[in-house]
């Protein structure tokens, strides 16, 4: 089962430091922790990125997003916020209610939902899902549901862009093998938990997916992937169109 709520305020770290940022125009540190990984941070600045600052993965998501777009994840609705420049129409959405407040501030219409919430319907010719935004799937037994979303949430010939990082480069050895568990967990499967000042988030699933895993499961669930272009160190961006 895929998690289908919102956050609740008390439990909203990255929400509660994009609020910080937006109201005092700086924020503390966004700390990010995971079993796998040494603990690390979110420059706050950087959720507030305008189009010139975004890596060139997410600006050829945007010069290409058209029609009615979703922005699944939205956080402080950078993304919506260039687009909306561009002349583009988009409703944010986010699961963090603080980030929706933020974005309500910048006088977008944003929207509190769970892009899992069967309740959450629409018909968008792009849905937008950046930042690793393949990470929102969670886990990969997750990945038919989100299929299953993305079939009710797309228009005919709509299309989904999503960039991710392959996380193969944490297994290379020096010699360029792979020392990867092929019996384990799928080795893009990480977990965090985030805190900002006192306030402790819940840990989640995020998912990296490499793009050879991605195509196999799209082909699975009736969708064609495509790499519409490759950042400098593993990182893609897909186009997901129903085959
Ligand atoms: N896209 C933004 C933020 C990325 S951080 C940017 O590029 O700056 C990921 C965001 O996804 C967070 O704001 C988190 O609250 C949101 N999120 C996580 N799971 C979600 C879900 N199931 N539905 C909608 N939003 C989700």
């Amino acid at each position: 089962m895929t998690n289908t709520d919102c956050l609740a305020p008390d439990k909203d770290p990255m929400g509660a430091a994009i609020h910080d940022y937006h109201n005092k125009g700086k924020a503390g540190r966004l700390r990010v922790f995971s079993s796998q990984f040494e603990e690390d941070e979110i420059p706050v600045s950087n959720l507030f990125r305008t189009y010139g600052e975004m890596p060139r993965l997410e600006q050829i998501a945007l010069q290409a997003a058209h029609g009615h777009i979703l922005d699944v994840g939205a956080g402080s609705g950078c993304h919506t916020l260039a687009l909306k420049k561009m002349e583009k129409d988009a409703l944010p959405i986010d699961i963090s209610p603080l980030s929706v407040e933020v974005m309500q501030a910048h006088g977008l219409n944003a929207r509190l939902a769970n892009v899992f919430d069967p309740h959450f319907i629409g018909q968008f010719d792009t849905v937008l899902m950046l930042m690793n935004g393949s990470g929102i799937i969670g886990r990969l037994e997750n990945i038919g549901a989100f299929f299953g979303r993305m079939k009710q949430l797309l228009a005919p010939d709509g299309c989904v862009l999503m960039d991710s990082s392959d996380l193969r480069y944490l297994f290379e050895d020096e010699d360029g093998s792979f020392a990867i568990d092929l019996a384990a967990d799928y080795y893009g499967q990480v977990d965090f938990r985030m805190q900002y000042k006192r306030i402790k988030g819940d840990s989640f699933d995020w998912l990296y997916i490499d793009f050879n895993t991605l195509s196999l499961y799209a082909s699975q669930y009736g969708f064609k992937a495509e790499k519409m272009a490759e950042g400098e160190h593993y990182d893609y961006l897909a186009r997901l169109t129903l085959g």
